[in-house]
C-alpha cells in the first residue's frame, strides 16, 4: 500500500469511528446538539462507505452515485452551522442564506451535468470554504469564553474545521489546476488527516485526554477552596465557591442551594436576592431529591412554571449536582449558561466534581462551627462558674460586716437594755446594705444585658441637663468635673439607664484616680449622634486591657483588689446600656498612669434638635450652666 493511501485509509478509519462513538451517544442521549454531531459525522461516514463499496467492488461510480456523494459533502459544512447555533446565535441572515445555498447546490448537482463549468465549482468551494471558515471563527470565540475540556474540545474543533475547508479548497485546486493534481492530492490526503485527528480530540475524545484538560480548573479551585472553610461566616463561603465555580467552568451563574431541613426548602441567592424554595417547584429540587445530576438543555420547557426567573437571569440551560457529604445532604450546585454547551457532559462532570469539593469544604466549616460551638458552651459554663463565686465573694464582705455589727449591737442591747441606741452601729449596717443592694442590683443587671432587657421605656431627653446634673453630683473638692457641650442635645433615650451609664463612668473616672484632678466631659454632635467622652488623670489602663474591659468580670491588671473594690461588671453594664441604645462605648488609654478616657457614641434623631452653640473666645464650646472648678 502507498503512503498516500495509507494516510487516506487512516482518515477514513477515524471518521467511521468518530461516527461509531458520537452515534452511540446520540441514540443514548437523542438531545439536538448530540444528533447534530451525529448528522455531521453520518454525513462523513457515509461518504467512506460509498467509497469502500465502490471500490470493494471494482465500479465506477455512476453520475447519480456521484451527485449523492457531492451533496453528502457540501451539507458539512450546513451541519457544521447547526452545531455553532447550539451555542450561540449566529445572525439569522447567515443561517437562511446558508440553508439556501445548501439547497440550491444541492439540487444544481443532479440538474448539472458533469464535468461542471470551472465558475459553478469555484462557486461549489467558496460557498464550503466560507462556511466552514465562519464556522471556525465561532468555535474559537466559544473557546475563549468557556474553560478546560470544553475549551480545550472547541478549540479542537475549530482547527479540525479550518483543516476541512483547507481539503476542500485543494479539492478545488484539483479540478482548476489539474497539472499539479499529485501535489493537492497529497496535502488534500494531510488535511484530510488532520481534520479527522482534530475532529477526533474535538468531538470524541478518550478519557485520559479529558482528565487532563481538566486537571488546572480542578487544581486551580481547590488552591482557593482550601482556605473558604476559614471565612467567617458560611454565607462568605457560599459566595466564595460559587464563585469558583463559575470561573472554573466559565460562566456568569453559579449557584449553591442550601438545605434548610426545618422549612424543608432550597435556600440560594441570585444576583442579591433570596430565594426560598421547596425542591419540586425548581429543576435544582429534582437534583437534591434524586441526589443525581441533572443537565437541563432548555429549563423553561423543563419546568415552564419558572419561566420568570429562568428568563430573568437568562439561564436557558442548568447543569446541576447534588452537595452531599456521606450522609448529609447539605443543597445542590447549579451552573446556569445562556445557552446549552455543546460538551454538556464534560461541563457535567466538573459540576459534580466541584459539588463534591463544595460538601467537604461546606462539612468542615460546619465541624468548625461545632467545635466553636461546644468550645463556646464550655467557656459559658465556666463564665458562670466564676459569676457565682465572684459574687459570692463580694457579696460575702457587706453581709459579714452586717452581721457581725447586728451581733454587737444585739450584745450591747443584751448587756444594757437601757442604753441609747448605737446610731454609728446602724449607720454601719445601713451602708452596708446599701452595698449589698448595690451589688444584687448589679449582678441582676447582668443577666438583663444578656437579654438584651437592659433598657426600658424611652422619653425625650437633653444628654447636656443630664450629663450637667451627673457632673454636678460628682464634683468634689478633691475632683473637678468639668463638662464641655453644646446648649443642647436632644434625642429619645432611657433616662434611668443614661444616669446609671454616667454615674458608672464618672464614679470609675474619680474611683481610678486616686490622686484627684480634673475629670472633663465632652459633649458633641457628630452626624447624626452624640459623642460623650469622660477624660480623667488617674492610674491610666494597659493597652492589653483595652480591648477586654468591657467583658464580664474583667479588671484591669494594674488594679489591686485591696485598693479599687469592685467586681468588674460596671462596664459590662454600661456597654450593654449603650449598644441597646444603638451606640458604641470604648476606651483609650495613653497608658498605665496618664489617664484614660470613655468614649460613647448614641445616636440621635436626624432632624436636629440642638440649638446654636456659644463659642467662647478660645474656641472651645462652653454650654451654659456648664461646670468649671476652679483648682
Ligand atoms: P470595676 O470598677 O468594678 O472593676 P468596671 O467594669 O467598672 O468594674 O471596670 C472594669 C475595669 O476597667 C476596672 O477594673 C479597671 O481596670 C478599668 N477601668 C475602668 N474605668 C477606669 C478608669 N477610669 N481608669 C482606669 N481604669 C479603669
Amino acid at each position: 500500500m502507498r503512503a498516500d493511501q495509507l494516510v487516506q485509509l487512516v482518515t477514513q478509519i477515524l471518521f467511521v469511528l468518530i461516527f461509531l462513538a458520537v452515534g452511540y451517544k446520540a441514540v443514548r442521549m437523542p438531545r439536538r446538539v448530540n444528533v447534530d454531531i451525529a448528522l455531521l459525522f453520518g454525513a462523513l461516514a457515509s461518504l467512506v462507505a460509498v467509497g469502500w463499496v465502490t471500490e470493494a467492488l471494482k465500479a465506477t461510480p455512476g453520475p447519480l452515485l456521484l451527485d449523492v456523494t457531492s451533496a453528502l459533502a457540501i451539507a458539512l459544512p450546513y451541519l457544521l452551522l447547526r452545531l455553532v447555533e447550539d451555542f450561540s446565535d449566529p445572525p439569522v441572515l447567515l443561517t437562511r442564506a446558508a440553508a439556501l445555498g445548501l439547497a440550491v447546490s444541492m439540487v444544481s448537482f443532479f440538474i448539472l451535468t458533469r464535468p461542471y463549468l470551472p465558475w459553478v465549482t469555484l462557486l461549489y468551494v467558496a460557498y464550503f470554504v466560507s462556511l466552514t471558515v465562519y464556522v471556525a471563527g465561532a468555535f474559537v470565540r466559544a473557546a475563549g469564553s468557556s474553560t478546560g475540556v470544553t475549551r480545550r474540545r472547541m478549540q479542537s474543533v475549530a482547527i479540525g474545521s479550518l483543516f476541512l475547508s483547507a481539503t476542500i479548497l485543494l479539492a478545488g485546486f484539483q479540478a482548476a489546476v489539474p497539472a499539479l493534481q499529485v501535489i493537492w492530492q497529497g496535502l488534500g490526503n494531510v488535511c484530510a488527516l488532520a481534520t479527522g485527528l482534530w475532529y477526533f480530540v474535538g468531538f470524541a475524545p478518550p478519557g485520559w485526554l479529558r482528565r487532563a484538560w481538566q486537571e488546572p480548573e480542578v487544581r486551580a479551585y481547590l488552591g482557593r477552596a482550601a482556605t473558604l472553610p476559614q471565612l467567617p461566616t458560611t454565607e462568605a463561603i457560599v459566595r466564595a465557591l460559587e464563585v469558583g465555580v463559575a470561573n472554573a467552568l466559565g460562566t456568569e451563574h453559579a449557584v449553591i442551594g442550601l438545605w434548610d431541613e426545618e422549612f424543608q426548602v432550597l435556600r440560594f441567592t441570585l444576583d442579591g436576592t433570596d430565594y426560598q424554595m421547596p425542591p419540586d417547584q425548581i429543576i435544582v429540587g429534582r437534583v437534591f431529591r434524586t441526589q443525581r445530576p441533572i443537565f437541563s438543555a432548555d429549563t423553561v420547557r423543563d419546568n415552564p412554571d419558572q419561566t420568570a426567573m429562568y428568563q430573568q437571569y437568562a439561564s436557558r440551560a442548568i447543569l446541576a449536582a447534588p452537595i452531599t457529604a456521606g450522609e448529609s445532604q447539605l443543597g445542590v450546585l447549579a451552573v446556569y449558561t445562556a445557552h446549552a454547551p455543546v460538551f454538556a457532559d464534560d461541563d457535567l462532570v466538573l459540576v459534580t466534581l466541584l459539588a463534591d469539593q463544595a460538601a467537604v469544604i461546606l462539612e468542615t466549616r460546619a465541624l468548625i462551627d461545632e467545635g466553636a460551638r461546644v468550645r463556646a458552651m464550655e467557656e459559658a459554663t465556666r463564665l458562670k462558674d466564676d459569676f457565682l463565686s465572684a459574687a459570692a465573694h463580694d457579696l460575702k464582705t457587706p453581709l459579714t460586716t452586717m452581721v457581725a455589727q447586728a451581733q454587737l449591737l444585739a450584745h450591747r442591747a443584751k448587756r444594757n437594755p437601757a442604753a441609747p441606741a448605737d446610731l454609728e452601729g446602724i449607720e454601719r449596717i445601713i451602708q452596708q446594705a446599701n452595698r449589698l443592694k448595690e451589688l444584687v442590683l448589679e449582678l441582676l443587671d447582668v443577666s438583663r444585658v444578656e437579654y438584651g432587657k437592659l433598657v426600658g421605656r424611652h422619653e425625650t431627653v437633653d444628654l447636656v441637663t443630664l450629663v450637667g446634673d451627673a457632673c454636678a453630683r460628682h464634683t468634689t473638692d478633691f475632683y473637678q468635673c468639668m463638662l464641655i457641650a453644646p446648649e443642647q442635645l436632644v434625642g429619645t433615650y432611657d433616662r434611668l439607664r443614661l444616669m446609671q451609664l454616667l454615674d458608672n463612668l464618672l464614679e470609675n473616672a474619680v474611683k481610678y484616680s486616686p490622686e484627684g484632678g480634673e475629670v472633663r466631659v465632652t459633649l458633641e454632635r457628630e452626624a447624626n449622634n452624640a459623642h460623650l467622652t469622660v477624660t480623667d488623670q488617674g492610674i491610666g489602663i494597659p493597652a492589653t486591657d483595652l480591648p477586654h474591659l468591657f467583658d464580664r468580670f474583667y479588671r484591669g491588671i494594674n488594679v489591686d483588689d485591696r485598693q479599687f473594690a469592685g467586681l468588674g461588671l460596671g462596664l459590662y453594664i454600661c456597654s450593654g446600656i449603650v449598644e441597646q441604645h444603638g451606640g458604641r462605648l470604648w476606651a483609650t488609654s495613653p497608658g498605665p498612669g496618664e489617664g484614660s478616657a470613655f468614649h460613647a457614641v448614641l445616636p440621635l434623631p436626624t432632624e436636629s434638635l440642638e440649638t446654636p452653640v456659644n463659642i467662647s473666645d478660645d474656641g472651645v464650646q462652653l454650654a451654659a450652666g456648664t461646670l468649671v472648678q476652679e483648682e
